[in-house]
């Protein structure tokens, strides 16, 4: 295979950024060109629903500034991949040719008012938070201390009521299933709920049938038909896979982005070595089938393996599947890693859950699938915790 000497990276979040440098670590130093449609340097994502939220500090959210030396086209939107040609094209019409292309362009939130239907209201009745900007529009609206309805019981919807509540405002969180239900099982889900309960917030579990304008405000309607009214509506309802750009070129298997355990695109079953995908925007295989994983560390290292594959080929290493998250929500800390939500009684590693701090193992079905691991406002690195979930002795005791 003959090494790329031009590459282009489509995207300029968490999965671009390490692809580029993960690239010039391998030894990679041809042309190396980004494309990102955000203006902004690159942030932390996770970090809008958690300190940014609250924090003023919005610098805070900075990533570490990068070393790969690329040329970055920010603000600048692929439209379209040409395969004949080894071209993308740019909204404003330009070109870039490569022999690697890495396609890293994230996802966007799933909105649950159509765009379309909303395009005709002067403003859709429904905030999401995805990037800096709506981060920035849901600080200014949540200033004035609003009613709050958050649609969504996932980590995203809760962490928004959280800190929702804790900007001083009355929040209800609406969820078709008890919150955290679907990541974490029924004890953390409880534990969850409950902490939330205690620091203010109104759960009503039921599905949102609807969302509209009613006078000055939004209103959720619920499946039963009643209304809830919220001076604010902000749903996390997860999130789109950014495709768009691709369905043109035969990239996409049945609607989706699917990739090789190297992150090498597979087009009519067949791995392109030109051409990777890494992120929240690519379909991997796990041990649960080939799915979509988007979370931080998953974008991290599918990108490792992904833009060394354009080098190496089969040389490089596969992907050793190992879903870790986080979440920061009603003063809990959460980190989990495994197979989720576990199944099953946990054994309590180290610590108490009752006494709201503790390092929890799921054994899980290996060899089938790994287990679960869960530290509860208990310090771990994550390296270890992961080694836990997948069934290692316990980890060296670390004092919170
Ligand atoms: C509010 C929030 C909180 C989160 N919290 C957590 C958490 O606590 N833990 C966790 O594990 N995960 C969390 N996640 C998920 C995590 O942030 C994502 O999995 C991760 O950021 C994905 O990175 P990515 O680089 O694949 O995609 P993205 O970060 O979406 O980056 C893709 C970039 O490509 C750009 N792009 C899209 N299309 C084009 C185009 N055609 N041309 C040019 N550029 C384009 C996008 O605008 C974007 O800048 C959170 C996500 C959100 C939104």
């Amino acid at each position: 295979m003959a090494r790329p000497e031009r590459i282009v990276v489509l995207g300029y979040g968490i999965a671009a950024l390490t692809a580029a440098e993960s690239l010039r670590d391998t030894g990679f130093d041809g042309e190396l060109t980004i494309v990102g449609d955000e203006p902004h340097e690159p942030y932390s994502r996770p970090a809008l629903s958690k300190a940014a939220l609250i924090d003023d500090d919005l610098t805070a959210l900075r990533l570490p500034a990068s070393s790969h030396g690329a040329t970055e086209l920010l603000g600048r939107r692929a439209a379209d991949v040409d395969l004949d040609r080894s071209l993308v094209r740019l909204d404003d019409g330009e070109e870039l040719a490569w022999d690697g292309l890495v396609i890293a362009t994230g996802s966007r939130a799933r909105r649950l008012v159509p765009t379309g239907h909303a395009a005709g209201l002067d403003a859709p009745p429904e905030l999401t938070l995805r990037g800096l900007d709506d981060v920035r529009l849901l600080r200014r609206r949540l200033e004035g201390r609003p009613s709050v309805v958050v649609v969504g019981g996932g980590p995203l919807g809760m962490e928004i009521a959280s800190g929702a509540v804790d900007a001083g405002c009355t929040v209800t969180l609406v969820s078709d299933e008890p919150p955290m239900l679907r990541h974490l099982g029924p004890d953390l889900s409880e534990l969850l709920v409950t902490a939330a309960i205690e620091r203010g917030l109104h759960v009503v579990t039921t599905s949102c049938a609807a969302i509209r304008w009613n006078g000055p405000h939004p209103s959720v309607v619920l499946e039963d038909g009643s209304i809830l009214e919220g001076e604010v509506v902000v749903t996390a309802a997860g999130d789109l896979p950014n495709l768009e750009l691709l369905a043109p070129s035969g990239l996409l298997t049945d609607g989706r982005l699917v990739v090789d355990s190297r992150g090498r695109v597979l087009m009519r079953g067949r791995a392109r070595p030109d051409v990777v995908a890494a992120g929240d925007v690519a379909t991997f295989p796990t041990v649960r089938g080939t799915m979509r994983v988007p979370l931080w560390t998953a974008a991290i290292d599918q990108a490792k393996v992904a833009a060394p594959t354009l080098l190496l080929g089969d040389a490089a290493p596969e992907l050793d599947f190992r879903p870790y998250f986080w979440t920061e929500q009603w003063g809990l800390n959460l980190k989990a890693s495994g197979q989720l939500p576990p199944v099953g009684s946990p054994e309590v590693v180290d610590r108490d859950l009752s006494a709201g701090s503790a390092l929890l193992r799921w054994a899980g079905d290996a060899p089938a699938g790994p287990g679960a691991a869960v530290a509860l406002n208990y310090r771990i690195p994550v390296p270890r915790l992961r080694r836990l979930a997948h069934g290692t002795p316990a980890p060296d005791r670390i004092a919170v």
